[in-house]
């Protein structure tokens, strides 16, 4: 990576953006560093959670689906980001297919986000082999983004008073390559390591898991160092790759 072709994430002109990823606690691996800062400035942030992560700690579904709910609410507080909805996709057995883009394009035709943002969905992910929710989610809110535009996708939805609503930018983060940045620096990666620390009873069931501040400050300045960005004040940036949409 050189830095080269990769510039600062524009968000004149945007009001809403609404991040989909599959459980509780996906979004605190960086990108909410990332939505601390663009709530700052005002945008709204809402989240979309596809399963409650009911199959993702060492406790019964029943148990852990609300905690981490919970949890993910706290999270969520920290950042700034009032509308969290949660369905109930299950946790560990996502099926690609319309149900999944059909339920995303819903939510995106009711929030009408001028962006649309999600995390990793390679088979090869930055930490290994990505989980199958995480891939289906992804890819699936990339294509939703094109149901939502279009009235005649999901027509049942028009039916049900939901009128069609472009998304203008695609953002996919946790990624290698970024070809768009926000700086985190300051005050945003405080909040998203807050924001991480929130999941708490989920995190102490992972006792081998990372210091939530080392590895974001970590991955931010890594970032921010890759893309040469400290002659301009930024020691901690969060990365992304950016389609028009
Ligand atoms: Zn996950």
């Amino acid at each position: 990576m050189t830095g080269q072709n990769v510039h600062q994430l524009d968000t004149s002109g945007v009001e809403r953006i609404l991040c989909v990823v599959a459980h509780p606690d996906d979004l605190e691996y960086g990108i909410s560093c990332a939505v601390a800062a663009w709530t700052a400035t005002g945008i709204a942030v809402d989240y979309l959670l596809l399963t409650a992560g009911e199959a993702g700690m060492q406790r019964e579904p029943a148990v852990a689906g609300p905690l981490r709910e919970k949890e993910q609410r706290a999270a969520c507080d920290i950042v700034g980001v009032d509308d969290l909805t949660v369905l109930d996709f299950p946790d560990g057995h996502m099926e690609a297919g319309l149900p999944v883009r059909k339920a995303i394009a819903a939510h995106i035709r009711r929030r009408r986000p001028n962006i649309v943002v999600t995390s990793n969905y390679d088979i090869n992910a930055p930490w290994g082999f990505n989980h199958v929710d995480h891939r289906i989610t992804g890819e699936a809110t990339g294509d939703a983004i094109r149901d939502a535009g279009n009235r005649w996708s999901f027509p049942e939805l028009l039916d049900a008073g939901l009128a069609p609503w472009r998304a203008e930018r695609f953002l996919v983060g946790g990624v290698s390559a970024p070809d768009v940045w926000v700086d985190v620096t300051g005050e945003p990666l405080e909040k998203g390591i807050a924001s991480l620390e929130a999941h708490q009873v989920y995190l102490a069931d992972l006792p081998d898991h990372p210091e939530p501040r080392d590895m974001l400050t970590a991955m931010s300045a890594e970032t921010a160092t890759q893309l040469g960005l400290g002659d301009q004040g930024v020691d901690n940036a969060m990365g992304f790759v950016s389609w028009d949409m």
